[in-house]
């Protein structure tokens, strides 16, 4: 027998590792898989409600899959140190098969269950997976790993990409049961998400990726852009939680490109969709090659950089308050839908960091602990494109003005109107001035709404001042 132990791969199907435990149990002397989940406090601590409820959704469906094939998923909760060669010596296992992580914390306690494992003499074989080229397959001809994005995804996409892989038959896994019901949000200590977390099946996420292939896809390019066109894929959580194969999401939307003509706008479209799941290998490798980064700056300073300290404005930024409508209308999505589009976490990160003049650090802590689909590798990445202190970062004297995004990308208010009532009913070109209005002016057209926190004018001199202080030029 094998042990499969999931983790961020909550799927049947296109798992690599689950998989290759398939394809080795053929051979040994009482074939099956059996799968299994460790709830791992020490890992969990580091998680928000939304992404927990998402989690125990997965495992429920995932639970549900086994079943249906006359076998079950093994919830366990403890140090997977113990837990794994516990299980792997109740069935008499003769290997336990994972799925990589590449982030740092998860390399360690990989490493830590490998020797557990070698202990007790269980083979161990842990499988690339999430992603199609694993941390060193893509590096520049000196065989270092691409700091700039360009590069990088020139050689992804020409790199072959594999098909999926087939899920396990019935016959290939272990007649096993599990009658312990999954824990619940409070029983592993979180509250309620507060959020309408998005249904975390496997099939949901099939319909999702359909959905998007079947439109969506074709207006991506020219269009992902406005947040209030709902036209880019919303797969982050599934490709977070392994809900989904990248082999699949990949091979769905070449079928897309197929449907239209070779070169054409859509074709394009198609391609550039792609592009973004190559961003989410970059920043993968970016992190194996440099797990520090999820505390330190990845781009270093001649000094450190004078970030204010100011927990008034934090805690505006946190509750969609601060009188920039597009960057409260993002916050606001993020508590109401632990989601938010990309433009706009580009732009609240910016007004965080170049605003505000508050340390990426604090976004990003708020960010893992309510985003659905918070990814150490994506969300450190976003954060320190923004605040310019990343690999192939935005210059720091390119500073977003709040306005100007709001009014390109919302031009009718009509994502801003969504999550901000106040500014329901406000002319358009109102909402966008708000800033600038007058306090008679404000209290006239939207009483409820907040003054701006900040002038943007002022705080975009003060953020070039304090990175040329920190670049050593002041
Ligand atoms: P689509 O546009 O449909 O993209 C398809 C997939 O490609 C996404 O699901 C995601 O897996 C990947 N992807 C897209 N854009 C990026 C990107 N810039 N970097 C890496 N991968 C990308 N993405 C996360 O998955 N988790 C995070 O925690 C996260 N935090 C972010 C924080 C900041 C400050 C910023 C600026 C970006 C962050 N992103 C994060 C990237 C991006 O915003 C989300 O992946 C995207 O909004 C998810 O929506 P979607 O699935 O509809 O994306």
């Amino acid at each position: 027998m094998r042990i499969h132990w999931h983790r961020r791969d909550l799927r049947g199907a296109d798992n690599a590792g689950l998989r290759a435990a398939a394809t080795a149990t053929a051979d040994d002397e009482t074939p099956g898989v059996v799968p299994v989940f460790v709830f791992d406090r020490d890992v969990l601590a580091h998680a928000g409600p939304p992404r927990v409820a998402f989690m125990l959704d997965a495992l429920d469906s995932l639970r549900e899959w086994y079943r249906d094939r006359g076998s079950d998923l093994l919830v366990r909760e403890g140090d997977p140190r113990e837990v794994l060669p516990a299980v792997a010596a109740e069935f008499d296992a003769e290997g336990v098969t994972w799925c990589k992580d590449y982030s740092g914390l998860a390399a360690e306690r990989d490493a830590a269950v490998r020797q557990a494992l070698a202990d007790d003499d269980v083979t161990r074989e842990s499988v690339h997976d999430a992603i199609f080229h694993e941390p060193g397959a893509i590096t520049t001809n000196d065989g270092d790993p691409y700091q700039v994005f360009t590069y990088f995804s020139k050689k992804w996409h020409d790199r072959r990409k594999p098909d999926p892989f087939d899920a396990p038959s019935g016959d290939e896994l272990a007649d096993v049961t599990d009658d312990e019901p999954l824990p619940s949000l409070a029983d592993l200590g979180f509250d309620d998400p507060e959020a309408d977390v998005p249904a975390a099946s496997p099939a949901a996420a099939r319909d999702r990726l359909v959905e998007f292939c079947n439109g969506p896809i074709y207006r991506y390019g020219e269009r992902r852009d406005y947040p209030a066109d709902e036209c880019t894929s919303r797969l982050s959580a599934h490709l977070k939680w392994g809900t989904i194969g990248i082999r699949e999401v990949y091979q769905e939307t070449e079928a897309a490109k197929f449907e239209v003509a070779e070169g054409s706008d859509e074709a394009e479209s198609v391609s550039e969709f792609q592009d973004q799941l190559a961003w989410r290998e970059f920043y993968t490798q970016v992190l194996f090659y440099n797990p520090e980064v999820v505390t330190e700056n990845y781009k270093t300073y001649e000094r450190a950089i004078d970030w204010r300290d100011d927990p008034e404005a934090l805690q505006a930024w946190k509750d969609g308050e601060t009188g920039y409508p597009i960057v409260d209308a993002g916050m606001r999505q993020l508590r109401q839908e632990a989601y938010m589009h990309n433009r706009v976490r580009m732009i609240v990160a910016s007004f965080l960091t170049k605003d505000l003049l508050l340390d990426w650090r604090h976004g990003y802590d708020w960010f893992r602990r309510k985003l659905v689909d918070h990814d150490t590798a994506n969300d450190n990445g976003g954060w320190q494109w923004a605040a310019s202190t990343g690999t192939d970062a935005q210059p720091y004297f390119r500073i977003f003005n709040p306005t100007t995004q709001g009014e390109r990308y919302d031009p009718d208010a009509e994502y801003i109107t969504t999550y901000v009532p106040e500014l329901r009913g406000v002319d358009p070109d109102l909402i966008h001035d708000w800033p600038s209005l007058s306090l008679t002016q404000r209290q006239q057209v939207a009483p409820e709404y907040p003054a701006p926190v900040v002038d943007h004018g002022e705080r975009r001199e003060q953020a070039i001042e304090m990175f040329e202080y920190a670049r050593g030029d002041a």
